[in-house]
């Protein structure tokens, strides 16, 4: 026992009273800064909003010597100094944006040990210069932000990550914590082996997000759609509309605009003056919406945005958490909203398909967008599915979509059958190419020319689905997609028999599925 450290860790609570202007700790912060304050080694996953700056910020206020955080997000770097330098706290950064002057003075800062703590980007520790600077000062410890960056299974992998195993070997009494708000199992494990942090200890916050109500709906009208949403629940609240697209971005952006909605536009094809224009706004304005790629995000603290839109399906769930997570910060009841359908799993396909990078890599990504499908297609609730997709266990949430009007379900065993048996006509007795629309087209009998110039109505299987309407088809189509019972493939999102679309068409397997809810049907909302 080292009396000393006692007394550290009652200092942790008198600056995070007398600096940051808190009362108490919240979750396991206190746990985490005390671990890190007497010297160990530190692996937190946190949710986005739970407070992870002040695990590294208050040891390193604590301990002599200053804090070395590494991050990804040197567009926020100059923010973050000046938050803490209003706060009292001696801090400077260290990146690309700055000149050699700029430089050389917060390295002189650094030397004279008049800094509490500095950022640093990445590539950074790739400059010679930098380790030995480091070398001539005194480190307290090394705050590793963004740490699921360092993951190749990710969605957000910087190779320059993979250098901060070296930090142990370079530093070995200096303290190291990694913090990340996104990780399944998997990627934790990665992130302790590949930052070398095997003797560190693990601390894993609750990623549930009560107070953030999940909801999915079929996309048929993206823009308008979205309208509804914001007219009747989200009336001049703060919020964050992602799309694929840096054309799509700039036209929901200006759809929302000619609509009376303020909202600006937010994607890496801007000029960067413009960007930071529209973030700095987003930031200090009340009820200004960003329209955004997801470009957009990683770091920013705003704690009342009510609302996070997709109006694309995002590429994993990892992403879609991480993006959704940025709504209500505060607490208060916020919407998670996500628009998807049948053309986001052909276009993601493709992607895929003309992605660069090995067949593992595509194999990876194939995997991302499977698990996504799987949550637009549960039919349990969706923060269960989530909460078990990051290896945590959970009950129904009662607030999310699934909960407030469970879908009701129905048996597609005949319908499915219709539909593969269409694919399997044209895919193997004609060997032609067709998507989605031609074969509900076939389904519903219709003569359309391109029907007829195919001769498609002389198909056995023409207009042998009468009995459902062209959306239910296009339902029907997701979900098998979802379930892997069908794919899609090439430009024009050809539908393809799986390996187990054989088990339908040999009555081998029924497949009950989700009926598609009406249009504008809404779940109620129990406070707000
Ligand atoms: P994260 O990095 O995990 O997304 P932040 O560190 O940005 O979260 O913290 C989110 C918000 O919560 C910030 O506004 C922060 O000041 C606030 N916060 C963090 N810890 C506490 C605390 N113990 N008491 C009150 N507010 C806190
Ligand atoms: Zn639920």
């Amino acid at each position: 026992f080292r009396p000393e450290i006692a007394s550290e860790v009652s200092e942790a609570l008198n600056v995070l009273n007398r600096v940051f202007g808190y009362d108490a700790f919240r979750g396991e912060q206190q746990e985490i800064i005390e671990h890190v304050i007497s010297g160990g080694d530190a692996l937190v996953l946190m949710p986005t909003g739970g407070g992870k700056s002040l695990c590294y910020q208050i040891p390193a206020l604590v301990r002599s010597g200053v804090g070395v955080v590494i991050s990804p997000l040197i567009a926020l770097m100059q923010d973050q100094v000046d938050a803490l330098t209003t706060a009292g706290v001696r801090a400077g950064f260290l990146n690309s944006t700055q000149d050699f002057e700029q430089r050389r003075e917060v390295e002189q800062a650094f030397l004279a040990g008049e800094l509490d703590l500095l950022y640093l980007a990445p590539e950074r520790l790739r400059v010679e210069a930098t380790t030995r600077l480091l070398d001539q000062g005194k480190i307290s410890l090394f705050a590793i932000d963004e740490a699921h960056c360092v993951s190749q299974w990710g969605h957000d992998f910087r190779p320059d990550y993979l250098m901060l195993s070296e930090l142990h070997e370079r530093w070995p009494d200096v303290p190291r914590i990694a913090l990340t708000a996104t990780a399944t199992e998997a990627t934790h494990a990665e992130i302790a082996t590949r930052l070398n942090l095997t003797e560190a200890k693990h601390f894993v916050a609750s990623f549930d997000r009560p107070n953030i109500q999940y909801r999915i709906v079929p996309k048929d009208n993206p823009q308008k759609q979205l309208l509804d949403l914001l007219r009747n629940e989200h009336e001049g609240d703060a919020g964050i509309v992602y799309c694929l697209s840096r054309n799509s971005v700039e036209k929901t952006a200006e759809f929302l605009v000619k609509n009376g909605i303020p909202a600006v536009p937010y994607h890496a094809g801007l000029d960067s003056r413009v960007r930071a224009k529209n973030q700095s706004r987003f930031l200090r304005e009340d009820g200004l919406i960003v329209v955004a790629t997801i470009a957009f995000g990683m770091g920013i603290d705003k704690p009342d945005v009510r609302f996070v839109a997709h109006l694309d399906l995002p590429k994993s769930v990892e992403g879609y958490y991480q993006e959704t997570g940025r709504a209500g910060r505060d607490g208060l009841p916020s919407t998670a909203w996500l628009a998807y359908g049948l053309q986001d799993v052909v276009q993601q396909r493709k992607m895929i398909d003309t992605s660069e990078g090995d067949l593992a890599h595509r194999r990876r990504l194939s995997a991302h967008l499977d698990a996504m499908l799987a949550l637009c297609e549960t039919v349990e609730c969706r923060r269960v599915q989530l909460l078990n997709y990051f290896g945590q266990a959970a009950t129904p949430c009662g607030n999310c979509d699934t909960c407030l009007n469970p879908p009701e379900s129905w048996d597609g065993t005949i319908a499915a059958q219709k539909l593969l048996s269409t694919v399997y006509r044209l895919q193997h007795e004609r060997r032609q190419k067709f998507g989605a629309g031609q074969i509900i087209d076939i389904l519903l009998g219709k003569t359309t020319p391109k029907v007829t110039q195919f001769d498609h109505d002389k198909l056995s299987v023409f207009g042998i689905g009468t009995e459902l309407r062209d959306t239910e088809w296009r339902g029907v189509i997701r979900q098998l997609l979802a379930r892997q019972l069908l794919a899609v493939e090439g430009d024009y999102g050809t539908l393809v028999l799986t390996e187990d679309s054989a088990e339908v068409l040999g009555r081998r397997r029924e497949v009950p599925l989700r009926r598609e809810p009406e249009r504008a049907s809404r779940p109620s909302r129990s406070s707000r």
